[in-house]
């Protein structure tokens, strides 16, 4: 698996502290599952949390305190990269999620938001005002155009697709937080199967799209 999109060093410590909701939660454990890199990271954010806490008082944390953080994380040496013990993909499902697709992924109730796209909610997991979910976008698919009003993590488990942020595959992790308006498309071939986590609602740019949003409840 080639991975190339991985989450932002913040979400890595808030995910090391506990700090993420259990649907952010699901979605970072599905793609360290996959990715060594982030299974280090995460390893060393561990490994100086605690250390870390005990030292900082919250008023002394600079503009750059993120920076000074993995700076200092880096500064370490490197902690040995865990290996995916609890959980493995099978047939590119990561195994975490396993026991919400008791049927697989390709038996799912699917209910369809719009043309081109289909969704099954993944319920009981804690996520704010937000959701997690699993979509499946037809090949070619555009999604409309939107923002979020807090976080939203995206994994792509199957198929792939582009959006302004580059191309996203399997194994790849979209980390995206209100500042961020995008459109993906999804790309020919398979469907694109996402597993997206949020913790609060998406925000539509388009009139139609806004209208529909009580209807299909993202
Ligand atoms: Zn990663």
């Amino acid at each position: 698996m080639n991975i190339k999109h991985h989450p932002d060093d913040a979400t890595i410590l808030a995910y090391a502290a506990g700090a993420v909701t259990e649907g952010f939660s699901l979605v970072l454990a599905a793609h360290m599952e996959s990715c060594p890199h982030c299974r280090g990271r995460m390893a060393e954010a561990n490994a100086l949390g605690g250390e870390l806490l005990s030292e900082m008082q919250p008023a002394a944390m600079s503009a750059n305190g993120l920076e000074d953080v993995w700076s200092r994380i880096d500064s370490e040496p490197d902690e040995e990269i865990p290996a995916a013990t609890c959980h493995v993909p099978v047939d590119g499902v990561p195994g975490i999620l396993i026991p919400y697709l008791p049927d697989g992924i390709d038996s799912l109730h699917w209910r369809s938001l719009m043309p081109g796209i289909r969704q099954h909610v993944i319920n009981g997991i804690e996520s704010g005002r937000g959701s997690v979910r699993l979509l499946s976008i037809a090949p070619g698919t555009i999604i409309p155009h939107h923002t979020h009003l807090g976080g939203e993590l995206t994994l792509v488990i199957k198929g792939a697709y582009t959006d302004e942020m580059g191309c996203f595959q399997s194994g790849d992790l979209a980390d995206l937080d209100a500042s961020v308006s995008h459109q993906p498309v999804a790309e020919s071939g398979e469907p694109c199967i996402c597993l997206i986590a949020t913790d609060d609602r998406l925000r539509f740019s388009g009139v139609f799209s806004r209208m529909l949003q009580p209807l299909i409840g993202i």
